[in-house]
């Protein structure tokens, strides 16, 4: 199994699982043309796309999805929650084909096993997803003002994480943000800051853990120094070992 992101941010969010000849987009917050501009840089082209999953619709995840679900004929999974909220996406006369789940039950695309789990987070239902080849497993959490300890025990044991690392508490605070945006983000349905992100990861059973990467970063209130710092200290590691998905180019495939 390897994993890749195309961008990470308020601006779009989209990563690439990939087991075998299965591969899955986790989230589609580019327009079609940057999609699969950004795919291009993975070797992949859109054909290659086996499924996409949306985690909620913000447009910085939703965006692209049906459009790019509709052109290619590629299947999506949601949330009934998010396929409500979704709907104004939809190209019209076009039909795409959509597997609702329920976000505490896990399913399997092709050779790729999906773990989805509930988050709180400002939209209508949304999830997160932990995924597995049988052998070894990817947690992903961005999008989620508080962790809870359901979102503790999916991500538990996994061997490659992918946590949001949105914000710096002090620099949101002293930050150009509107007094109502920084209660939207600081607050439990928001955003994941840098230090809660840190205390999650120190609660996880790491033993075997090979990759992990701040996410969701926000451009005005976090640096990628603060991110790594913060996931670096819960580890116990060198800042080098942790990576940062950027929103121009997200991150080079990481093999598990
Ligand atoms: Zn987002
Ligand atoms: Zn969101």
């Amino acid at each position: 199994m390897r994993f890749a992101s195309l961008g990470s941010g308020s601006a779009g969010n989209c990563m690439v699982i990939e087991q075998a000849s299965t591969r899955l987009l986790l989230d589609c917050g580019f327009s079609v043309k940057e999609t699969i501009a950004r795919l291009a840089r993975l070797a992949l082209s859109p054909e290659d796309v086996t499924g996409i999953l949306v985690t909620h619709e913000h447009d910085d995840h939703a965006k692209g999805a049906f459009k790019l679900a509709s052109k290619l004929n590629i299947p999506v999974w949601l949330s009934h929650g998010t396929r409500v909220m979704t709907e104004r996406h939809l190209p019209s006369n076009a039909s795409v084909q959509m597997h609702v789940v329920d976000s505490h039950t896990p399913f399997a695309i092709d050779d790729i096993q999906v773990s989805p789990f509930p988050v709180p987070h400002d939209a209508r239902e949304p999830i997160q997803f932990s995924f597995s080849n049988g052998e070894h497993k990817l947690g992903v959490l961005t999008d989620v003002g508080q962790t809870t300890p359901h979102i503790q025990q999916m991500l538990s044991a996994s061997d490659a994480l992918v946590l949001e690392c949105n914000h710096d508490v002090t620099m949101l605070a002293q930050g150009p943000y509107s007094y109502a945006l920084k209660k939207r983000v600081g607050g439990h349905l928001g955003h994941l800051d840098n230090a809660s992100s840190a205390h999650l990861l120190a609660q996880l059973d790491n033993r075997k853990l090979k990759h992990i990467v701040a996410a969701h970063l926000s451009a005005k209130n976090n640096t990628q120094a603060l991110a790594k710092k913060a996931l670096s200290q819960a580890l116990n590691c060198d800042d080098d070992w942790v990576g940062v998905a950027t929103q121009d180019t997200g991150f080079d495939w990481r093999a598990l």
